[in-house]
């Protein structure tokens, strides 16, 4: 009867510690936001770059354009008929020429800008659209995350009701062996006997050590694990 008790108490203890493993993983779960974190952050240096990536884009363009005014005024004198030196035609014609290199140049870079500026614009939205998904499978894991949470706390407080209304009816001494055993045994105090061997080790019991722990009030401990003896 005694050995049943603790055997009990055993199937209840083993069910806690389950249990809170599980409340202790799920919480731990629910606290760690750094996928989201990470991909929050990676948000954030997209944007930078895209900015940056934009600014260097106006830049390209405004320094372009500033080329083709260049070229603008030096065509309008070339052409407007108030320069007749040809000296003066033909450095014109040869500035007018070298700023059309340069412009060339110019497009070249703004062009460069422009394919940078849209890498960048598609790399941020795709870190945007990450960002949206994770949150998104995020709400749904912490829906079912709390609801197991939940389901768990309340069966571990059914168990520690069922503990402590068996323990009130268990004598002290009993009780005191048991959790020494538990903390020292990894948790399993008592252990259930198959076909005559001890179920924690696989030690085999001789046939007075199993006529002790059939014994309704007194307790029989595994000779190798020392554990409690426990006769379905
Ligand atoms: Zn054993």
């Amino acid at each position: 009867m005694l050995a049943f008790q603790l055997h009990q108490l055993q199937e209840i203890d083993t069910g806690r510690d389950r249990l809170q493993a599980e409340i202790r993983a799920l919480e731990a779960r629910l606290a760690d936001r750094s996928a989201i974190e990470a991909a929050g952050q990676a948000v954030a240096a997209a944007k930078v770059t895209l900015e940056r990536a934009r600014q260097a884009l106006r830049a390209a363009e405004a320094e372009a354009e500033s080329v083709r005014q260049k070229i603008r005024r030096t065509e309008q004198t070339l052409y407007g008929g108030q320069v007749r030196n040809p000296k003066e035609l033909q450095d014109l014609q040869r500035e007018a020429e070298a700023l059309k290199r340069l412009l060339a140049v110019k497009e070249d870079a703004q062009l460069e800008a422009m394919l940078a500026a849209e890498e960048a614009e598609n790399a941020f939205r795709a870190a945007e659209t990450r960002l949206n998904a994770l949150q998104e499978e995020r709400l749904q894991q912490e829906a079912r995350w709390n609801g197991d949470l939940a389901t768990h706390r309340q069966r571990l407080a059914t168990l520690d009701q069922r503990r402590q209304h068996l323990t009130t009816t268990l004598p002290g001494d009993a009780l005191n062996t048991y959790e020494r055993l538990r903390q020292s045994r990894g948790g399993l105090a008592v252990a259930t006997v198959t076909e005559g061997a001890c179920d924690a080790c696989g030690a085999p019991l001789t046939p007075d050590l199993l006529r002790a722990a059939r014994s309704p009030d007194t307790l029989a401990f595994c000779r190798t694990c020392k554990r409690i003896l426990y006769i379905p």
